[in-house]
């Protein structure tokens, strides 16, 4: 594995700047092309299944984190309040209770429920300078997250819903967990005291993880302040665990925003929320996918998906042409002439790029390209607009593999 600190600058992904501060990385071009891929293609899953998008602002009234019971339970990780005209804003620590008050604007049948909302929103973090570095430990965090509103019988279905949009995009990004753990209060005042909504809560996170076949481990003293949680944990590039996604079942705040639902008794019912993250934030989901493939991306995430290779200058206007072509088929091309060196030098500087199209006078001539492939194999050649139709295809699917298993046999 690799750091990705040191990668994420070589890659031209994202760097920082004293004078913006500590724990407040920006985005290059390159890194920006993944990371609005990445948020695209958890959107497009998310709509598939069943979500809906909102909008809500990164700052709330200080009194909202009140009834939410960040103010009591969880200061310290927030950043001071600024006094604005008579009353006190706060830059949100979490989306939760901007979507609690989302739910509670309208007037919710059981008919409506589950009601998914999701977000990819801004939150901040007062993390000390200290602990700070490259993606993982960030103080303005652009987290994937949503809620689900539904009856209580609905929400172990939805939870383990939310563990399988998990494994479908873990596969597509070639993440390994390394281990799933139900994450349980400890000792001290961090946690709201209700030892009978821990309990409930916590035995429905155990249900899920039973129907769902996974192996865990309960660890005590990582629940969040409202409610246990599931974690699915990652490793970095030193063996350090941390949590990517998240799911977590909480009667705590339907009960603070008073949430509810009319139920076909025509009486008001407690909603129960379902909290997950699929990617957990950009942030720490990109310094990971940085380390588990060293740069070497999924073609469908890569920055540049297919670099054109001409082998001499009378080859140029073809392979000119072939990157607009990629550009008009929705595939991200470069251009790599032989005046950057030898074809072997070229080939070198763009290993991480999946697709190598190399172009010679036969190719040039029948509007063919000879297909290298990011870990070495190469095809024969054949026609651009055969081998442009199915790397769309593959990037289209989100797969991870290169090539089609049935076609590398014959290029043997
Ligand atoms: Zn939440």
């Amino acid at each position: 594995m690799h750091d990705h600190r040191k990668l994420g600058r070589e890659l031209g992904l994202f760097d920082s700047d004293p004078l913006i501060g500590a724990g407040l990385p920006y985005w290059l071009p390159d890194g920006a092309v993944l990371r609005h891929t990445l948020e695209e293609y958890i959107r497009g899953v998310e709509r598939q299944a069943g979500y809906r998008h909102v909008y809500s602002p990164v700052l709330g009234k200080r009194e909202l984190y009140e009834i939410s019971g960040h103010w009591s339970h969880y200061s310290e990780d927030m950043f001071p309040p600024m006094d604005l005209g008579g009353e006190q804003v706060v830059l949100r620590p979490s989306l939760c209770p901007h979507h609690a008050l989302i739910y509670r604007s309208r007037a919710h049948s059981y008919r409506e429920l589950p009601l998914r909302i999701a977000e990819l929103g801004g939150m901040y973090r007062a993390e000390l300078s200290g602990v700070l570095g490259g993606l993982t430990r960030v103080r303005a965090i652009q987290l994937n997250d949503a809620h689900i509103f539904c009856t209580l019988d609905q929400a172990v279905d939805e939870a383990r819903a939310a563990l399988e949009l998990i494994r479908l995009a873990y596969r597509a990004l070639g993440i390994r967990p390394a281990r799933y753990r139900l994450s349980l209060p400890g000792e001290g005042g961090k946690y709201v005291a209700a030892p009978e909504m821990w309990q409930r809560a916590g035995a429905l996170l155990t249900e899920v993880l039973d129907r769902s076949g996974l192996a865990y481990e309960s660890v005590a003293g990582e629940a969040a302040f409202y409610g246990p949680k599931i974690d699915v944990q990652v490793a970095d590039s030193a063996g350090r665990e941390s949590t990517l996604s998240t799911v977590q079942i909480d009667f705590h705040q339907p009960e603070r925003f008073d949430l509810h639902y009319i139920g076909p008794d025509s009486a008001r019912h407690r909603v129960v929320m379902v909290h997950r993250s699929i990617l957990g934030s950009m942030e720490r989901a990109v310094a990971h996918l940085i380390e588990q493939h060293g740069g070497a991306f999924p073609a469908w995430l890569a920055p540049t998906q297919l670099v054109v290779l001409p082998i001499s200058e009378a080859e140029l206007p073809q392979a000119a042409e072939l990157v607009r072509r990629c550009g008009a088929a929705g595939l991200r091309a470069e251009l790599s002439g032989p005046e950057l060196g030898s074809l072997g030098a070229r080939v070198r500087a763009a290993r991480l790029v999946p697709y190598q199209a190399v172009i010679g006078a036969r190719e040039a001539a029948a509007d063919q390209v000879a297909l290298r492939l990011r870990d070495g194999r190469r095809l024969p050649a054949r026609p651009a607009a055969e081998v442009l139709a199915r790397v769309g295809a593959l990037v289209d699917a989100h797969r991870a593999e290169l090539w089609d298993t049935d076609d590398t046999d014959d290029a043997a």
